[in-house]
């Protein structure tokens, strides 16, 4: 079986499209570790597009926060009124959709799928300091996170050598090629289609192939000035317009 890892769409309908685009033939299956929703101006194109898509999604914070199960207070002034323009916005059988999501951690054959991490689904995985802790915990060999919107992850070989596992960052296409070793684990973010933050503004996601026990990241320019044309129409914040330019 080969999957689509997907994270952090972020209501960005163009950058989703060119992810799919890009992986054509290469997956049977489409996975989202959350944040459908949340600062980009398409949310519901973007859920309609996903629910036709994918065979499992689970929760991230802005889906909470946008379907009204959480409150704003922790996020930003910029992110709070994107959150309520987001809820003016979802139809709603999109807000029912996003209500039922589950939240991780999602078990799959071989590995966990969590937006946060499988101790808390809220919680960033940044440093070494958060995710040498949860590769030690961790009960399965794999397990893909997002929520950070940096591509790459982390591994701790069998010997208990931590490694960050990034794939430079002004790159487009393929990035890099991970094969899976035994004993060794694995926390892995397949980075944001949506909204980019390591530097690099191209859309990113994986592909990991089960049987071959490789995983494959990936970065896709997308029409980033419709993206922003379309947030100004919306008068969504001005810095979250901006800042998908400079992915960060
Ligand atoms: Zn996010």
């Amino acid at each position: 079986m080969r999957y689509l890892i997907l994270s952090d769409i972020h209501a960005n309908l163009e950058a989703l499209e060119k992810c799919l685009e890009l992986a054509r033939g290469k997956y049977q299956k489409v996975l989202c570790l959350g944040d459908l929703v949340g600062y980009g101006p398409d949310p519901n194109a973007v859920v309609e597009m996903m629910r036709r898509t994918a065979s499992v999604v689970i929760r991230g914070n802005h889906d909470k926060a946008c379907c009204g199960m959480m409150n704003v207070d922790d996020f930003n002034p910029w992110a709070r009124q994107a959150t309520y323009w987001t809820r003016e916005m979802l139809s709603p059988k999109h807000i029912a959709f996003l209500r039922q999501l589950a939240p991780g951690p999602c078990t799959m054959p071989g590995f966990e799928m969590v937006h946060g991490s499988v101790e808390n689904e809220d919680q960033y995985i940044i440093e070494p300091a958060e995710a040498i802790p949860a590769l030690r915990s961790q009960s399965v060999q794999l397990v893909f996170f997002g929520h950070t919107h940096l591509q790459g992850g982390f591994l701790l070989s069998r010997a208990g050598v931590f490694q960050k596992i990034s794939g430079g960052s002004r790159a487009s296409g393929h990035i890099l090629t991970l094969d899976l070793e035994d004993g060794t684990r694995y926390l892995i973010n397949p980075g944001s289609v949506g909204q980019p933050r390591d530097g690099n503004w191209r859309a990113a996601f994986a592909i990991f192939d089960e049987t071959k026990r490789r995983i494959d990241f990936y970065r896709t320019e997308y029409d980033l000035a419709t993206t922003q044309e379309k947030m100004s129409q919306a008068r969504l914040p001005e810095p979250l317009i901006q800042r998908l330019e400079f992915g960060r």
